[in-house]
């Protein structure tokens, strides 16, 4: 025998029914009709009715309004999928339920009360209404069917909202009604009675735990949960949209998903099944081919270490604590003693080793009450300071991660801890059950999103891990950028398990910020038509408020007030990236600052294109000196700029032609200046000098100049190149001089004995680098362990395309670490 449920949302409108009574035809076709359907009321009936009632106690007329509403909306449904000659009659029967709703409200206005036992009484209302219009559409199709009121079969005791089922009294009338059954029914989910005939209900949600009171009381052979989604999930789709189907769950997994706020089935529904050993289940109305899950003893899908992650959004955290706790036993037992008498679930528990304090989750609206009532039960401890008052702590979320996986695993926990840590999630309390298949973690309200969706990424992998990335610069760079990033995505997703989001992206003019993604082949296109003026505080700001796992901020920018906000950035858990050297080659302090702040926070900051666009020549460094390995020397040439000009620089040519070729090229900073004064090299050398351990500040750098001071002088860029028209004669004499010997002018910054010089010299055949092309840098490290033979490196050291591509490495290596 087979028991279907139907929930809100697949009752809920007149499309929804239909794909409901194609299921349920779809079984007469197979040959046999389910045992008993079981509905919901249709979606947002139940929190209306709640609503109802409330204004009703309130002396509020206008919830007759809302009453016309759900009226229309049966009657709409009966209008749409029954034939016109038997509307009447059902439009009557619909209408009489109304009627005896409409009573009880003119009561309860009269009264100004609403207990508990009246509200479950018109919560009723929405099964009874829903179960009754859809067995009439049912019957219309000449399907056998009958209503059925499940108040006759499910006894329970009192407890108004939540009432506990009494199976004693539950499975022998089931299973007697059901011996002498013709037609199948359309039981009315979620209601019962207790013994006197008062109305109850099983708890919101409670029409899954009805299919599965059914089921077991029938022994069923299944019991079909249909619903809106793919069956059960790694975690709830509207919080991660990476989730996705778990084709098999073991009750135990399902039980703990679901206590943890995996809405899509009640987690009282799993203990009948299970008992009797009923598979349950999930599957989708709306695409009902779905296989969906089936929950039972045994699963054996098993790809990864967990199951799937689930969270309570609002929960408030009690903490008991106090030195008079310490090796008293009894607390525990008098706090939920306690908590149990007056009916107050505890979500979750968390007692340190010390016993110095216990901490425990519950509802929010159950917060004053606990107040109330411990500090009661330890009024004596307190006064005596044994205990310090009640704390209460508001505004929390628990995220439970579950699986039978982890059982046999270990690391879990660090896996989540560090996850949690590098994206700034604070954890405020955790628990694991000795069961071992489920770790909990109470954290704070606001970062729940990104908290989610952050886990699921590192506990699924095989789902593209998701980078944020949050773009300032649409230069040459940026946008070469986000041209490689586009190119390469699918070999990302396939071959790194990795997508890169682009969430926000801003120049001078305008930005835009979209946390679901801007699309990467019209950025250009929707930054000008959605983009707004630009501001970078406003644009840090909403960083700040979306929260977003895994978020890098890039910038491409050469600016020098945007690295003001470096810092604040890493501090919110923000990775930077930046060919931008300004952060770096300020004063020592700042820059010893933003590494210390990224180390501190579990983020990164990284910055190989400050020196030698993509060249390894940062990553390098820190690699030698991570290792042990000291520096001796550094010899440099680190400008592509001066490399080409000097290169190019031949007689014939003016010294002027070539600077404004080189410019041309793009192979300059916007300003030539920066680059021939030596500024540019000074930076850069500052900043090896800095990570090769010595704390070296910009004035600790010996320029010697290469220009004549004329041309340094020079107010505008149009003036530098007058002026160095005008001083050709000693440029190409510096050449002269330089060929005679036989040797080649190159611009060398050097680091030895702590002291930094930048010089123009020029080196003979027998030096490494003679033989320099282009635009090409090099730099040569010698360190103790290099050091009769130093390690060089050496390639383009300039250029959008080789600069992009290694801002491109570093913002993978932050996927790579993060996620
Ligand atoms: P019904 O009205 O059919 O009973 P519910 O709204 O009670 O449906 O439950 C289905 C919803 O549960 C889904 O729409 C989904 O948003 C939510 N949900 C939460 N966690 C999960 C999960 N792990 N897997 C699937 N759905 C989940
Ligand atoms: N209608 C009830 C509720 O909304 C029961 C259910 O849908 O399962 O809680
Ligand atoms: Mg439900």
């Amino acid at each position: 025998m087979h028991i279907l449920k139907f929930g809100g949302t697949s009752v809920g409108s007149v499309d929804s029914i239909k794909q409901v009574i194609q299921i349920i035809e779809r079984h007469r076709a197979d040959g046999q009709l389910p045992g008993a359907v079981v509905l919901s009321a249709m979606s947002g009936i139940t929190n209306q009715l709640i609503e109802i009632g409330r204004m009703a106690t309130a002396g509020q007329t206008d919830y007759l309004e809302l009453v016309r509403r759900i009226e229309d909306r049966h009657f709409n449904v009966v209008r749409q999928l029954i034939p016109v000659k038997e509307q009447s009659k059902v439009f009557a029967t619909v209408r009489g339920i109304v009627n005896e709703l409409e009573d009880l409200l003119r009561g309860v206005s009269l009264i100004r009360e609403l207990s508990l036992r009246t509200m479950d009484l018109i919560m009723s209302f929405g099964e009874r209404l829903s179960c009754t219009v859809v067995a009439e559409c049912l019957r219309s199709r000449g399907l056998p069917v009958q209503f059925c009121d499940a108040r006759q079969l499910i006894k329970t005791d009192s407890q108004f909202g939540a009432a506990e089922v009494n199976y004693a009294l539950t499975n022998p009338l089931i299973q007697g009604y059901f011996s002498n059954l013709t037609d199948m029914p359309v039981v009315t989910g979620f209601i019962g009675s207790t013994e006197k005939q008062e109305t109850t209900t099983l708890g919101r949600g409670g029409s899954d735990y009805t299919a599965s009171i059914l089921g077991a009381a029938l022994n069923a052979d299944v019991i079909d949960i249909w619903t809106d989604v793919d069956g059960m999930m790694t975690a709830d789709p509207r919080k991660v949209p990476n989730a996705f189907n778990i084709p098999t769950i073991t009750y135990a997994e399902a039980m703990e998903l679901s206590h943890f706020g995996a809405k899509v089935i009640y987690p009282p529904s799993l203990q009948p099944a299970f008992a009797r050993n009923i598979p349950i289940r999930i599957l989708n109305t709306f695409n009902a081919d779905h296989e969906g899950t089936v929950i039972s003893r045994t699963a054996d899908w098993r790809d990864f270490t967990i199951t799937g992650i689930s969270s309570i959004d609002d929960v408030v955290l009690v903490n008991l604590q106090g030195s008079g706790m310490i090796g008293v036993a009894g607390v525990s037992a008098r706090v939920f003693g306690v908590l149990a008498r007056h009916r107050i679930s505890v979500i979750l528990i968390s007692q340190a080793s010390s016993e110095h304090s216990i901490c425990f989750a519950i509802e929010p609206r159950n917060a004053e009450a606990v107040r109330l009532v411990l500090n009661e039960e330890f009024a004596a401890d307190i006064e005596q300071g044994h205990i310090d008052s009640v704390g209460i702590e508001k505004d929390l979320s628990i995220i439970a991660v579950v699986g039978e996986g982890m059982k046999k695993s270990s690391g879990i926990a660090g896996k989540l801890f560090s996850v949690l840590g590098k994206n700034g999630v604070n954890i405020i309390a955790v628990a694991q059950g000795s069961s071992e298949i489920n770790i909990s973690v109470v954290i704070n309200r606001n970062n729940l999103s990104k908290a989610l969706n952050a886990i699921h990424n590192v506990f699924f992998q095989s789902e593209a891990r998701i980078l944020n990335l949050y773009l300032v610069g649409t230069g040459l760079i940026g946008k070469t950028l986000l041209r490689q990033i586009h190119e390469q995505a699918e070999f990302l997703k396939k071959e790194k398990l990795m997508r890169i989001s682009l969430v926000g992206v801003a120049n001078t003019k305008k930005m835009l910020l979209d946390p679901k993604g801007i699309e990467l082949d019209d950025w250009q296109g929707r930054l000008l038509t959605e983009g707004v003026t630009t501001s970078l505080p406003a644009f840090a700001d909403q960083m700040k408020q979306y929260n977003l796992p895994n978020s890098v901020f890039l910038d491409c920018t050469s600016d020098k007030d945007i690295v003001r906000f470096y810092e604040p950035l890493l501090n919110g858990n923000i990775s930077v990236v930046t060919p931008n050297k300004v952060a770096n080659s300020g004063s020592y302090e700042e820059y010893r600052r933003l590494n210390r702040t990224a180390l501190r926070r579990g983020v990164k900051f990284l910055y190989e294109t400050n020196v030698g666009a993509g060249l390894p020549i940062i990553n390098t460094l820190q690699g030698l000196i991570t290792s042990g390995d000291r520096f001796l020397k550094i010899e440099a040439i680190l400008s592509g700029t001066l490399s080409f000009i000097f290169n190019t620089f031949r007689p014939g040519l003016s010294f002027a032609e070539v600077v404004r070729e080189a410019k041309a090229k793009g192979y300059t900073e916007p300003d030539p200046r920066e680059d021939l004064s030596g500024m540019d090299v000074a930076r850069k050398i500052l900043i090896l000098a800095r990570e090769a351990g010595f704390p070296l500040e910009p004035t600790d750098v010996t320029i010697i100049n290469l220009l004549p001071e004329s041309c340094l002088a020079a107010p505008s860029i149009p003036a530098f190149f007058d002026e160095l028209e005008r001083n050709n004669a000693y440029f190409e004499s510096l050449l002269s001089e330089a060929e005679t010997r036989n040797e080649k002018l190159r611009y060398v910054a050097t680091l030895e004995g702590g002291k930094v010089t930048i010089e123009l010299r020029s080196v003979g055949l027998d030096h490494p680098f003679y033989s320099l092309s282009g635009a090409d840098n090099i730099v040569s490290f010698t360190t103790e362990r290099y050091k009769d033979r130093p390690l060089v490196v050496k390639g383009p050291g300039a250029g959008a395309e080789v600069t992009a591509t290694g801002v491109f490495a570093d913002v993978v290596s932050i996927g790579n670490y993060l996620a």
